[in-house]
Protein backbone atom coordinates (compact mmCIF):
# COMPACT_ATOMS: atom_id res chain seq x y z
CA UNK A 1 0.00 0.00 0.00
CA UNK A 2 1.43 3.81 -0.99
CA UNK A 3 0.68 6.34 1.62
CA UNK A 4 0.87 9.93 0.76
CA UNK A 5 3.48 11.93 2.38
CA UNK A 6 2.46 14.03 5.51
CA UNK A 7 3.64 16.72 3.52
CA UNK A 8 1.78 16.81 0.52
CA UNK A 9 -1.60 16.03 2.41
CA UNK A 10 -1.50 19.23 3.94
CA UNK A 11 -0.79 21.35 1.01
CA UNK A 12 -3.94 19.49 -0.24
CA UNK A 13 -6.29 20.37 2.96
CA UNK A 14 -5.25 23.87 3.38
CA UNK A 15 -5.37 24.24 -1.24
CA UNK A 16 -9.27 22.98 -0.36
CA UNK A 17 -9.84 25.04 2.57
CA UNK A 18 -8.43 28.26 0.74
CA UNK A 19 -10.80 27.98 -2.75
CA UNK A 20 -13.89 27.05 -0.06
CA UNK A 21 -12.37 30.57 1.90
CA UNK A 22 -12.09 32.14 -1.34
CA UNK A 23 -15.40 30.87 -2.99
CA UNK A 24 -17.48 32.57 -0.22
CA UNK A 25 -15.81 35.72 0.05
CA UNK A 26 -16.97 35.76 -3.70
CA UNK A 27 -20.02 36.98 -2.48
CA UNK A 28 -21.00 40.11 -1.46
CA UNK A 29 -24.42 40.75 1.21
CA UNK A 30 -26.05 42.44 -1.74
CA UNK A 31 -26.16 38.99 -3.76
CA UNK A 32 -28.97 37.73 -1.83
CA UNK A 33 -31.22 41.48 -1.37
CA UNK A 34 -34.45 41.22 -3.18
CA UNK A 35 -35.84 45.22 -3.39
CA UNK A 36 -38.52 43.67 -6.00
CA UNK A 37 -41.61 43.72 -5.32
CA UNK A 38 -42.19 46.13 -2.45
CA UNK A 39 -44.46 44.87 -0.54
CA UNK A 40 -47.66 47.33 -0.13
CA UNK A 41 -48.27 49.35 3.01
CA UNK A 42 -51.36 48.48 5.01
CA UNK A 43 -52.49 50.36 8.03
CA UNK A 44 -53.09 47.65 10.66
CA UNK A 45 -56.45 48.07 12.98
CA UNK A 46 -55.80 49.76 16.99
CA UNK A 47 -57.84 48.55 19.68
CA UNK A 48 -59.80 45.70 17.57
CA UNK A 49 -60.92 47.79 14.28
CA UNK A 50 -59.66 46.48 10.80
CA UNK A 51 -56.22 47.22 9.20
CA UNK A 52 -56.87 49.51 6.12
CA UNK A 53 -56.93 46.86 3.28
CA UNK A 54 -60.09 45.18 4.67
CA UNK A 55 -63.71 44.39 3.51
CA UNK A 56 -65.85 45.04 6.36
CA UNK A 57 -68.85 42.70 5.89
CA UNK A 58 -70.55 43.69 9.49
CA UNK A 59 -69.62 46.75 11.29
CA UNK A 60 -72.67 46.27 13.62
CA UNK A 61 -74.67 48.70 11.69
CA UNK A 62 -76.48 47.00 9.22
CA UNK A 63 -76.69 43.75 7.46
CA UNK A 64 -76.58 45.54 3.83
CA UNK A 65 -73.59 43.28 3.09
CA UNK A 66 -75.46 39.95 3.96
CA UNK A 67 -78.94 38.07 2.37
CA UNK A 68 -80.58 35.10 3.00
CA UNK A 69 -78.76 32.08 2.46
CA UNK A 70 -81.74 30.82 0.03
CA UNK A 71 -82.78 34.23 -1.35
CA UNK A 72 -84.05 37.30 0.22
CA UNK A 73 -83.36 40.05 2.97
CA UNK A 74 -81.30 38.69 6.06
CA UNK A 75 -83.55 37.68 8.67
CA UNK A 76 -81.50 38.26 11.54
CA UNK A 77 -81.59 41.08 13.93
CA UNK A 78 -79.11 43.98 14.33
CA UNK A 79 -78.95 45.31 17.73
CA UNK A 80 -76.19 46.55 20.00
CA UNK A 81 -73.74 46.32 17.36
CA UNK A 82 -74.24 42.62 16.96
CA UNK A 83 -76.51 40.62 14.96
CA UNK A 84 -77.92 37.80 16.12
CA UNK A 85 -79.40 34.51 14.82
CA UNK A 86 -83.45 34.63 14.70
CA UNK A 87 -84.30 31.49 14.73
CA UNK A 88 -86.02 29.93 12.23
CA UNK A 89 -85.26 32.48 9.45
CA UNK A 90 -82.16 30.27 8.19
CA UNK A 91 -78.71 31.02 7.52
CA UNK A 92 -77.12 34.16 5.88
CA UNK A 93 -74.61 34.69 2.79
CA UNK A 94 -72.28 37.61 1.94
CA UNK A 95 -73.62 38.96 -1.20
CA UNK A 96 -70.06 39.04 -2.39
CA UNK A 97 -68.11 35.48 -2.91
CA UNK A 98 -64.51 35.08 -1.64
CA UNK A 99 -61.86 32.78 -2.47
CA UNK A 100 -58.29 32.72 -0.34
CA UNK A 101 -59.29 34.95 2.61
CA UNK A 102 -58.15 36.06 6.37
CA UNK A 103 -61.51 36.19 8.16
CA UNK A 104 -61.85 37.70 11.20
CA UNK A 105 -65.12 37.54 13.23
CA UNK A 106 -66.33 37.67 16.65
CA UNK A 107 -69.18 35.80 18.29
CA UNK A 108 -70.80 35.29 21.45
CA UNK A 109 -72.89 32.03 22.71
CA UNK A 110 -76.06 33.31 24.62
CA UNK A 111 -75.00 33.75 28.66
CA UNK A 112 -78.30 32.04 29.43
CA UNK A 113 -77.90 27.89 29.04
CA UNK A 114 -80.55 26.42 27.80
CA UNK A 115 -79.29 23.02 26.75
CA UNK A 116 -76.18 20.62 25.78
CA UNK A 117 -73.90 19.29 23.59
CA UNK A 118 -74.86 20.22 20.19
CA UNK A 119 -77.90 22.31 21.08
CA UNK A 120 -76.05 24.93 22.99
CA UNK A 121 -74.69 28.38 21.24
CA UNK A 122 -74.87 26.04 17.67
CA UNK A 123 -73.88 28.02 14.48
CA UNK A 124 -71.48 28.37 12.17
CA UNK A 125 -68.89 29.95 9.60
CA UNK A 126 -69.32 28.44 6.69
CA UNK A 127 -66.62 29.53 4.20
CA UNK A 128 -67.71 29.29 0.82
CA UNK A 129 -70.88 28.25 1.65
CA UNK A 130 -69.63 24.91 2.35
CA UNK A 131 -66.87 24.08 4.67
CA UNK A 132 -67.62 24.80 8.56
CA UNK A 133 -66.09 25.97 11.12
CA UNK A 134 -67.59 25.27 13.84
CA UNK A 135 -69.43 27.60 16.48
CA UNK A 136 -70.59 26.31 19.90
CA UNK A 137 -70.52 26.97 23.12
CA UNK A 138 -67.77 24.51 24.08
CA UNK A 139 -67.25 25.63 27.78
CA UNK A 140 -67.45 22.96 29.63
CA UNK A 141 -69.92 21.47 27.62
CA UNK A 142 -69.45 17.78 26.37
CA UNK A 143 -70.11 16.66 22.60
CA UNK A 144 -68.04 14.44 20.31
CA UNK A 145 -64.47 16.90 19.58
CA UNK A 146 -64.77 17.03 16.00
CA UNK A 147 -67.95 19.19 16.20
CA UNK A 148 -66.82 21.01 19.42
CA UNK A 149 -65.91 24.88 18.95
CA UNK A 150 -63.15 25.26 16.59
CA UNK A 151 -63.64 22.30 14.93
CA UNK A 152 -63.37 21.76 11.03
CA UNK A 153 -66.91 20.09 11.44
CA UNK A 154 -66.52 16.18 11.51
CA UNK A 155 -62.76 16.45 9.88
CA UNK A 156 -60.65 18.09 12.36
CA UNK A 157 -61.03 18.74 16.08
CA UNK A 158 -59.16 21.49 17.22
CA UNK A 159 -55.57 21.42 18.88
CA UNK A 160 -57.49 23.04 22.07
CA UNK A 161 -60.05 23.76 23.98
CA UNK A 162 -59.87 27.94 24.26
CA UNK A 163 -63.67 28.95 24.67
CA UNK A 164 -64.38 31.74 27.18
CA UNK A 165 -67.95 31.38 28.76
CA UNK A 166 -70.84 31.61 27.59
CA UNK A 167 -71.98 35.57 27.08
CA UNK A 168 -68.42 36.52 26.80
CA UNK A 169 -67.47 37.85 23.32
CA UNK A 170 -64.91 35.13 21.43
CA UNK A 171 -63.28 35.76 18.57
CA UNK A 172 -61.74 33.46 15.02
CA UNK A 173 -59.01 34.63 13.21
CA UNK A 174 -58.57 32.67 10.24
CA UNK A 175 -57.08 31.63 7.16
CA UNK A 176 -58.68 30.05 4.30
CA UNK A 177 -57.30 28.61 1.25
CA UNK A 178 -59.87 27.51 -1.17
CA UNK A 179 -59.46 24.94 -2.98
CA UNK A 180 -58.55 24.44 -6.81
CA UNK A 181 -60.20 22.45 -9.30
CA UNK A 182 -59.46 21.49 -13.01
CA UNK A 183 -61.65 21.99 -15.75
CA UNK A 184 -62.33 18.47 -15.52
CA UNK A 185 -63.55 18.96 -11.75
CA UNK A 186 -61.07 17.20 -10.32
CA UNK A 187 -59.09 17.87 -7.61
CA UNK A 188 -55.52 20.00 -8.05
CA UNK A 189 -55.48 21.22 -4.48
CA UNK A 190 -57.39 20.86 -1.33
CA UNK A 191 -58.68 23.75 1.12
CA UNK A 192 -56.56 24.18 3.96
CA UNK A 193 -57.37 26.05 7.03
CA UNK A 194 -55.54 27.61 10.06
CA UNK A 195 -57.93 29.10 12.85
CA UNK A 196 -56.87 31.15 16.17
CA UNK A 197 -59.30 30.95 18.90
CA UNK A 198 -59.23 33.92 20.99
CA UNK A 199 -55.48 34.60 19.58
CA UNK A 200 -54.61 30.45 20.33
CA UNK A 201 -53.68 28.43 17.69
CA UNK A 202 -56.24 25.79 17.12
CA UNK A 203 -56.15 24.39 13.56
CA UNK A 204 -52.26 24.30 12.37
CA UNK A 205 -53.09 24.87 8.16
CA UNK A 206 -55.03 21.51 8.35
CA UNK A 207 -56.52 19.79 4.82
CA UNK A 208 -59.96 19.66 4.38
CA UNK A 209 -61.54 16.28 2.73
CA UNK A 210 -64.15 17.91 1.05
CA UNK A 211 -67.35 19.46 2.28
CA UNK A 212 -68.48 19.30 6.32
CA UNK A 213 -70.96 17.06 6.06
CA UNK A 214 -73.56 15.89 8.88
CA UNK A 215 -73.50 12.63 7.74
CA UNK A 216 -71.43 10.20 5.88
CA UNK A 217 -67.55 10.73 4.31
CA UNK A 218 -66.95 14.18 2.16
CA UNK A 219 -66.08 14.52 -1.24
CA UNK A 220 -65.06 17.40 -3.24
CA UNK A 221 -66.99 18.66 -5.73
CA UNK A 222 -66.37 21.40 -8.17
CA UNK A 223 -67.19 25.12 -7.46
CA UNK A 224 -66.49 28.72 -8.24
CA UNK A 225 -63.43 30.31 -7.36
CA UNK A 226 -65.48 32.88 -5.52
CA UNK A 227 -68.44 31.72 -3.19
CA UNK A 228 -69.82 33.81 -0.11
CA UNK A 229 -69.21 33.01 3.18
CA UNK A 230 -72.30 31.65 5.05
CA UNK A 231 -73.33 32.06 9.01
CA UNK A 232 -75.24 29.10 10.18
CA UNK A 233 -78.78 29.39 11.48
CA UNK A 234 -78.67 26.32 13.92
CA UNK A 235 -82.10 27.78 16.00
CA UNK A 236 -79.86 29.11 18.67
CA UNK A 237 -79.86 32.80 19.23
CA UNK A 238 -75.66 33.38 18.93
CA UNK A 239 -74.16 36.79 18.06
CA UNK A 240 -71.80 38.21 15.60
CA UNK A 241 -70.00 41.30 15.24
CA UNK A 242 -66.58 43.34 14.12
CA UNK A 243 -66.09 40.85 10.80
CA UNK A 244 -63.92 41.49 8.42
CA UNK A 245 -62.32 39.58 5.83
CA UNK A 246 -58.79 40.21 3.73
CA UNK A 247 -58.55 38.68 0.12
CA UNK A 248 -55.29 36.88 -0.20
CA UNK A 249 -53.76 37.27 -3.07
CA UNK A 250 -50.56 36.33 -4.68
CA UNK A 251 -51.04 32.59 -3.68
CA UNK A 252 -51.28 30.41 -6.65
MG1 LIG B 1 -72.71 24.52 13.53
Amino acid sequence: MTTMPSRQLVLLVACGLCLARSAAEAQRPADTEVWEPVPPVVTAGRDGAPPSDAIVLFDGSDLSHWRAADGGEAGWRVEDGAMTVVGGTGDISTRQGFGDVQLHIEWQTPAEIESEDQGRGNSGVYFMERYELQVLDSYENRTYSNGQAGAIYKQHIPLVNASRAPGEWQSYDVVFMAPRFAADGTVLRPAYMTVFHNGVLIQNHVELRGPTLYIGEPAYESHADRVPLLLQDHGNPVSYRNIWVREISGSP
